[in-house]
């Protein structure tokens, strides 16, 4: 198994079955049979006389040989009583204390298993209306985000995986002005990603400068109305403060509901990929792509029969997970196995075109990113149709938008993820997001520094006679190759990270993804600390015209906990 030490670390602190002890019980290759087998025990019940452990092998091999990972979920917990294999839940509020402190309650079961969990607070009546049975005053949707917030503290997840929730306001929503500030104090609502819920009217109102009602929506009541361009600016100013809030295109995200009748889309997972109906799950899995090059001509090339095989196994694969999958509720297992959404994804893009000798912020790059997500797209919708003819369609495929074409097994079959903990398992650059550093420093024990190298960069710099310690320093210093002497300018054109990808390129990737994925793209844009407020509305802006549901922003030193930061040499 390809698979480095570092990776074999976070699977054995965190996801290895241990005793009363805390000591392991299987090793990382037990992890792999179990969730294979488990996984591959689905067929039976489609056939008696399946090869289950013909399917267990292929799942296997995919696996180990680091081709595609499910998401952590499935990792930790495929085989083993808990069973709880998804990543992804959005759960409803209702405008009620009993509903509100269920959410409460169901969130808490969702993150113990590892899930994570997003929530439309729209529905909340407004802080300071009146709450009839007491005659007391609501305290609206932000006091009780905090509640939801400290509950999801208290849980963190057996101590394995943090608590994650989204948080969405809609626009209309008479406590917008405070949603938007609600995290600008840093150490408030920490367990939460927030996103306002944008509306296309709200989209149109900014353009032509016009203002826009807020709705009270216990009594649907206009409440008052607000200037759309000045809450854009609201918006973006404490994004370009915090980071947050994110935006959703609400209207987008139901204009792609397969099933409408089910209601409507308020929310999506945590990180943003997954649109969700109220108690619907989702389970994820990322294919490598750096496993599907090959070399042709001594150049590395994509590997389509070798892809194209990886993602048929993968969503036989995702399916097998719905079946097997023990639901936290009964009304998520009901929601859930009615539509049978998956979610399958690539990781290792900004890798894979490196050994490609392509800039991610390039033409080229860009239709790299178009070539591969069709295809992922187009033999995933394949497979999922092959799969309704031997397992029937989604069983609310006759009331779905699919509905005049042919039956399909899952509602959704593509979302690109973050792949935060599976692109350190894989040893790649993570989801489609380009490399954030090639050098870093890491302290090890006793004050030593060691600075790690990207490994791609390692080799070319290797193979031309460039390779040195003080190089690598100087890469450390700069954060970046684009002012160190002594690199050629070819190498320092391809190898670029997340800060020398303009914000705009970043943008016009997500973009390229989204277009084919029928799910959301998983992306941060990155902005240097010298962005203004402006470059920030431009981005917000790009990504409403080229057809991403949401973005999200991060200006480099804008929190007081980065996680991820350009190192120093001290
Ligand atoms: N997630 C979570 N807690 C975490 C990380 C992730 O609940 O600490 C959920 C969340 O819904 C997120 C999804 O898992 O959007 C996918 O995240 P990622 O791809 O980073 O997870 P991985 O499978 O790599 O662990």
């Amino acid at each position: 198994m390809a698979i480095s030490e570092n990776a074999r670390a976070v699977l054995e602190k965190r996801y290895l079955i241990r005793d009363e002890k805390g000591e392991p019980t299987e090793t990382v290759d037990d992890l792999f049979h179990r969730v294979a087998n488990a996984i591959a025990a689905a067929d039976a019940a489609f056939d008696p006389k399946a090869d289950v452990a013909a399917t267990a092998s292929r799942f296997y091999n995919m696996m180990t040989g680091l081709d595609f990972l499910p998401n952590s979920p499935t990792l930790m917990n495929a085989g083993r009583p808990l069973g709880q294999l998804s990543a992804c839940f959005v759960l409803p509020v209702g405008d009620s204390m009993e509903e509100i402190f269920d959410a409460i309650k169901n969130a808490a079961l969702i993150h113990k298993s590892g899930g994570g969990t997003g929530f439309s607070f729209s529905r909340l009546r407004p802080r300071g209306s009146t709450v009839n049975s007491t005659g007391g005053v609501a305290s609206g949707p932000i006091s009780f985000m905090k509640v939801f917030n400290a509950a999801t503290e208290a849980v963190k997840q057996g101590g394995t995986r943090r608590g994650a929730n989204m948080g969405i306001l809609r626009v209309d929503h008479p406590d917008i002005l405070d949603f938007i500030t609600c995290k600008n104090d840093t150490k408030e609502i920490t367990n939460f990603n927030i996103s306002v819920g944008i509306t296309e009217k709200f989209m149109q109102a900014v353009e032509n400068g016009g203002s826009y009602e807020l709705v009270d929506p216990a009594t649907h009541k206009v409440t008052g109305t607000l200037n759309a361009r000045e809450v854009f600016e609201k918006i973006v100013s404490s994004a370009w403060q915090t980071g947050e809030p994110g935006i959703i295109f609400l209207d987008r995200l139901n204009r792609d509901n397969p099933c409408p009748q089910q209601g409507e889309i308020e929310s999506t997972n945590p990180c943003g990929e997954q649109p969700l109906l109220p108690y619907e799950a989702c389970n994820l899995g990322s294919i490598n792509l750096v496993t599907h090059l090959k070399e042709e001509d001594g150049r590395w090339v994509l590997d389509k029969d070798k892809l194209t095989a990886t993602i048929r196994t993968a969503v036989h694969f995702l399916d097998n997970v719905i079946e097997v999958n023990k639901y936290p509720l009964p009304e998520i297992d009901a929601m859930t196995r009615s539509t049978r959404k998956i979610g399958l994804g690539v990781m290792g893009f900004a890798d894979m075109l490196l050994y490609m000798g392509i800039p991610y912020n390039s033409d080229q790059g860009v239709a790299m990113a178009r070539e591969v997500m069709e295809l992922v797209n187009t033999i995933g919708h394949e497979e999922s149709q092959a799969l309704a003819q031997v397992r029937g369609a989604f069983p609310l495929f006759d009331e779905s938008t699919y509905r005049n074409g042919k039956p399909i097994r899952n509602a959704t079959v593509t979302t690109i993820a973050p792949t935060g903990t599976l692109s350190i398992i894989a040893g790649v650059s993570s989801g489609v997001e380009p490399v954030f550093a090639y050098a870093y420093i890491r302290n090890v024990m006793d004050n030593t520094h060691l600075i790690e190298t990207n490994q791609i960069l390692k080799n070319v710099l290797l193979s031309r006679g460039l390779y040195s310690e003080e190089l690598m320093r100087k890469i450390v210093e700069q954060g970046s190759l684009a002012h160190v002497d002594g690199i050629p300018e070819d190498i320092k054109r391809v190898f670029v990270c997340a800060h020398d990808v303009s914000p705009i390129w970043h943008v016009k990737m997500q973009a390229a993804f989204q277009a084919y994925t029928d799910n959301a793209v998983s992306k941060t844009v990155n902005f240097p600390n010298s962005a203004t407020k402006e470059e920030v509305a431009e981005v917000y802006t790009l990504a409403y015209k080229l057809g991403c549901k949401g973005t999200t922003i991060y200006r480099d030193g804008s929190r007081d906990e980065q996680v991820l930061n350009i190192g120093k040499v001290n």
